[in-house]
């Protein structure tokens, strides 16, 4: 009888998690830093580490920081080192910052463009306008 309710499986449920994620998370950070550092020497393992700290990440529900993410490779699954193993890219006018995969070739696209009607930005933005505008306007005496 005591067997079958199983009345206390769940009462610690919220706790249970938490702990659960505390955990994950850690491991999901050495696993990722471990890919990084054999992203160079052995592939495979780098590879290999990735794949189980996403599978950590499913499993439990906890993501993945989007700043470990970031370097992951959607292609081939290996750990990117700028520098090393992955090119970065600024192409402030159309695509943003694009991080490419050396092995494999894979490209992330990461858009840098401003949010609308964010104060901090335009008021960041709007010296530097005004300063290259009389640059522009050199040749028209329309106005
Ligand atoms: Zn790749």
């Amino acid at each position: 009888m005591s067997f079958m309710g199983r009345p206390t499986a769940r009462r610690n449920y919220g706790k249970t998690r938490s702990a659960v994620a505390t955990i994950a998370r850690e491991r999901i950070e050495i696993l990722i830093a471990q890919a990084k550092e054999m992203a160079e020497t052995d592939k495979k393992l780098s590879r290999r580490y990735v794949d189980l700290a996403r599978r950590i990440s499913e499993r439990t529900k906890v993501r993945i920081p989007s700043e470990l993410k970031k370097y992951l490779c959607k292609g081939c699954a290996i750990a990117l080192v700028p520098g090393r193993n992955a090119r970065i890219r600024l192409y402030a006018h159309n695509s943003g910052i694009v991080i490419t995969c050396l092995e494999c070739g894979t490209m992330k696209r990461f858009p840098v463009k401003p949010r609308r009607g964010s104060p901090a930005l335009q008021h960041a933005i709007k010296p530097y306008i005004a300063q290259t505008e009389p640059f522009s306007k050199k040749n028209s005496t329309n106005d």
